[in-house]
């Protein structure tokens, strides 16, 4: 899960990472009161949307008071920056700022460890510096085990050129930003820029934070910097089931179980697709090991609650639940859904029990319910009814 820049700020702040105040504002009139609670002075109305490069895009605006920040902010909201549509903004107290740096500290899955990126040129988006400027970017790698230390934060300062005076200074920093990746089971911590203000001070000015959700049941703060209005609603039904479920942009519905088989299956009819109209798997579903009436119905009924989708595929392979099982699991299924049941399902059945599982379904004999012998022609039939539609 991705934070939104105030979030991050709010975060930062709680590990007593220097940043500077900010207020949440959804209106222009908010914005403008928002700055007078700053102090009528100097602020920085930034939009928040979960994208970068929000500067170059017209989100990042300097107002000199209280009016002017009023005028930023109905400047921003609204705006679409790649896609994402300014709904808040943060009006930040100002800073003025005598240099930018950059400094992060990401998962880095490739190697088994974490690294610290880190450049006394911040500012620029850190990929653009990396292809314009490599050398001017350290990378330094970070024993998970061990973390950033004093020593290894200073270690970092030095590898990215940090002048002498401001090595110290800027170390305390990162050693408490890896105390946010760390504690917080991050799996990105990005300062972009870090900033040494006139003044001399050192600040995160602009702060991403990206946390792992595998880390959820022991993060128990974290469910409620949830984005629960930008999440996907059918996404959020199947995360209160516990089911495996992701939105995806095609026509036929898929159910299978065990992540391998679902996977196929996309494959499968994605490529089947091709020969009828260019339908799409509508979603990944994987219902696991157990296929109840009841997981099947939760599972059928997130499928048939999306307007795109026009027939649906079910996969499974009995492995320790056998086919007869899963079989009574769509028989009951439909039954429970009843109207809401409306469009085609085919099911492909095999492995354990299969024998058993195909006379259950054709006993039932659902108006709805076509079985296919194999995952191919499952495919081709899903899509083909999908097209016809
Ligand atoms: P991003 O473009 O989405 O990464 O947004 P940032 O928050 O990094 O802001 C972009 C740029 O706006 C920064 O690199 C700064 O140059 C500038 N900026 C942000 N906050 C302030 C501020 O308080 N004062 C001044 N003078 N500039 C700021
Ligand atoms: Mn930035």
């Amino acid at each position: 899960m991705d934070l939104y820049e105030y979030q991050a700020r709010d975060l930062f702040e709680s590990y007593d990472v220097p940043v500077l105040a900010g207020i949440i504002a959804d209106t222009p009139d908010e914005a403008r009161q928002a700055a007078e609670r700053l102090g009528g002075g100097v602020v920085v109305v930034k939009a928040q949307v979960k994208t970068g490069g929000r500067g170059k895009a017209g989100g990042v605006k300097v107002a000199k008071n209280p009016d002017e920040a009023h005028a930023a902010a109905e400047a921003i909201l609204g705006l679409d920056i790649k896609g994402h549509e300014v709904k808040r903004v943060m009006v930040a107290e100002g800073a003025r700022i005598a240099q930018e740096f950059y400094f992060s500290v990401l998962l880095d899955r490739a190697n088994r460890s974490l690294l610290s990126l880190c450049s006394v040129e911040g500012g620029m988006e850190i990929e653009q510096l990396a292809v314009e400027k490599p050398e001017a970017l350290a990378r330094v790698e970070i024993d998970p085990i061990k973390g950033i230390d004093a020593e290894k934060a200073l270690e970092i300062a030095k590898a990215a050129n940090f002048p002498e005076e401001l090595q110290q200074k800027v170390a305390d920093v990162f050693v408490k930003l890896y105390k946010v990746y760390e504690s917080e089971d991050a799996t990105l911590v990005e300062v972009n820029p870090l900033v040494l203000t006139e003044e001399g001070n050192i600040i995160a000015l602009d702060g991403k934070v990206s946390l792992d959700a595998n880390a959820e049941f022991r993060q128990a703060g974290h469910a409620a910097l949830e984005d629960k209005a930008a999440t996907d609603p059918l996404e959020a039904k199947a995360k209160e089931h516990d089911l495996n479920y992701v939105k995806l942009d095609g026509e036929v519905g898929i159910i299978g179980n065990g992540a391998g088989l679902v996977m196929s299956t996309l494959d499968v009819v994605a490529y089947a697709g091709e020969n009828h109209g260019g339908v799409k798997p509508a979603n990944f579903l994987d219902i696991g090991g157990g296929a109840s009436a009841e997981v099947m119905a939760q599972g059928l009924d997130i499928i048939l609650g999306d307007p795109q989708v026009k027939s649906v595929f079910v996969n499974v392979f009995g492995g320790i639940t056998a086919c007869d099982a899963v079989a009574n699991g769509i028989v009951g299924a439909l039954e429970k859904l009843g109207d809401k049941a409306n469009k085609p399902l085919v099911v492909r059945l095999d492995g354990n029990n299969v024998e058993e599982g195909r006379r259950i379904l054709n006993e039932a004999n659902h108006p709805l319910v076509i079985q296919m012998p194999t995952m191919d022609e499952g495919a081709d039939k899903a899509a083909e009814l999908a097209n016809a539609r």
